[in-house]
């Protein structure tokens, strides 16, 4: 399974950008021949320069995924077109209706925060705007401040809570495909995507593969859903040791550790501090204080290699930690991590 496909925000954005350029970029072009003809070369020049970006990003969009800058900067010039353009207008030609517009397409285009932000610059610079050509009548100036600031605010309320809700649904769809329900660590699937996709720079790539020694003991004299917890314990304890780098469930009671070292012992040297927080930690689960250790099979990537080949090279190193007498780390090359001590 592909999970790009989970990337719903994305996708979303990506669509909306390119319908987004289609649009304004025509319509630019429209106003863009219609300023120049009265003689508003600026604005003009402006939209001339803007439709021509729009192009430009739909050309790019075609070929290349969506990046973040293009949403903002897509978002910064339609904001300051439509607030130049009410900036050298009368209020009578309407042009301030675009405005209405600004804050659905800030929080489609750059989601919540980057939506809060934009939308209150504009409301506060076409505040500014209209106040400074208000109208001699008091009455007409206010039943237009007031009409205009609701409309505004309904709208970007509406904005805020749509994008609100579709970012948190999109977020749980993802952790239900990605993250084991019962550790909270990620699953195969997400360490296929993060090995194949997010994990641009894969040199000085290490794969470690954890197995806890004689668990089925722990079931067998504690229970099953003390287990379950022992399991959530250790996936927390590996997060947390490790600081960085990713934590995944690929079996029953084994787990993958995605990480870059600068250096094999560096590596090596973690492996071993994981093992041994294992075995100095006891978990506390409904008043037995529970003991156990782990096995761990060490493999690095090689130019070109799968996540698989590795994976299979740090299975066979943990295998071997198996056989040859558990709560030990091996390597795929000759070392042996014995030697490498931890420092209290
Ligand atoms: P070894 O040192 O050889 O790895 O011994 P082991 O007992 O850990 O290995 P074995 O493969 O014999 O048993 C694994 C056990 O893990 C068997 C199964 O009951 C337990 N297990 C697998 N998944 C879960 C789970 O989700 N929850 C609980 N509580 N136990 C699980
Ligand atoms: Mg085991
Ligand atoms: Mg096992």
């Amino acid at each position: 399974m592909d999970i790009t496909a989970l990337n719903s925000t994305k996708a979303l954005r990506k669509h909306v950008l390119v319908w987004m350029c289609l649009f304004f970029g025509s319509v630019s072009l429209f106003f863009s021949a219609l300023n120049v003809f009265s003689g508003v070369y600026l604005l003009g020049f402006l939209e001339l320069c803007f439709s021509i970006y729009c192009l430009y990003t739909i050309h790019h969009l075609s070929k290349h995924a969506l990046r973040f800058w293009q949403s903002v900067v897509m978002c910064v010039l339609v904001c300051i077109i439509v607030l130049y353009a009410n900036y050298i207008s009368e209020p009578k030609y309407g042009l301030f209706v675009w405005s209405f517009a600004l804050p659905v397409l800030c929080y489609l285009l750059m989601g919540k925060r980057y939506g809060i932000f934009f939308s209150g610059t504009v409301l506060f610079i076409q505040s500014l705007i209209l106040l400074s050509k208000s109208s001699p009548d008091p009455i007409v100036n206010l039943n237009m401040a007031i009409n205009l600031l609701l409309a505004y605010v309904s709208i970007w309320t509406v904005s805020h809570i749509f994008e609100g809700s579709r970012a948190l649904s999109s977020k749980r769809l993802k952790n239900l495909a990605l993250l084991d329900p019962l550790t909270g660590a990620g699953n195969r699937l997400s360490m296929n995507h993060y090995f194949e996709v997010e994990l641009v720079d894969k040199t000085n790539t290490y794969l470690f593969l954890l197995d806890l020694d004689y668990f089925k003991q722990i079931n067998d004299k504690f229970g099953h859903d003390v287990g379950d917890k022992v399991l959530t314990e250790i996936a927390t304890l590996l997060r947390i040791t490790l600081a960085k780098g990713y934590v995944f469930r690929v079996g029953g009671e084994e787990f993958a550790v995605i990480h870059s070292f600068n250096s094999k012992d560096e590596a090596l040297f973690a492996a071993e501090k994981l093992r041994e927080t294992v075995e100095k930690t006891p978990f506390n689960i409904e008043g037995h204080a529970i003991k156990l250790t782990i096995s761990i099979g060490v493999a690095d990537y090689q130019a070109n290699s799968s996540l698989e080949s590795i994976f299979i090279a740090a299975d066979k190193q943990l295998y071997k930690a198996k056989r040859l007498g558990r709560n030990k780390v091996y390597a795929s090359s000759k070392e042996q991590l014995k030697q490498i001590e931890v420092p209290a």
